[in-house]
């Protein structure tokens, strides 16, 4: 299942991407004909009213944790714990683990001593470590699970 998310909300896709969803962030409304496939195995999260494609899902609010509880319904059947942190916050790819003497000089020091996993974004290089996501991230989607 893919979640295209609306130039408006970029934040939600990366919310979605924590959770290890496929969320893609469209700039321009021109890419949606694109993205959208046959077997109607999307989802679009939009604050469009007008000229909406099937499979399009409006959301209301401005904020993040409000827009979440909006996108709720449509993204719990497919929330996993094992996806959780497994994608690029900035480009949706599946991160890859990497060793951690090749990530030496490309993390700051301190991280590189104090930490034993890492992984990497095959498409922009970026390396993740546990805890380089957002803070307490862990513990935010565990409360917003159980409230929700
Ligand atoms: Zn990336």
């Amino acid at each position: 299942m893919k979640f295209i998310c609306d130039v408006m909300l970029g934040r939600l896709a990366r919310y979605l991407r924590i959770f290890g969803l496929d969320a893609i962030y469209i700039r321009k409304y021109e890419e949606i004909p694109h993205l959208l496939d046959k077997s109607k195995q999307y989802y679009f999260f939009t604050k469009r009213t007008k000229n909406l494609p099937e499979g399009s899902v409006l959301i209301k609010s401005d904020h993040i944790n409000e827009q979440l509880i909006e996108a709720l319904p449509f993204i719990k059947p497919f929330l996993e714990e094992k996806l959780f942190f497994s994608r690029c916050l900035e480009c949706n790819a599946i991160l890859k683990d990497v060793e951690k003497s090749d990530v030496e000089g490309l993390v700051p020091e301190y991280i590189f001593h104090t930490h034993v996993e890492f992984k990497k974004c095959p498409s922009c290089n970026k390396i993740y470590w546990a805890g380089s996501h957002i803070e307490h991230m862990e513990k935010w989607i565990d409360e917003f699970l159980n409230l929700h």
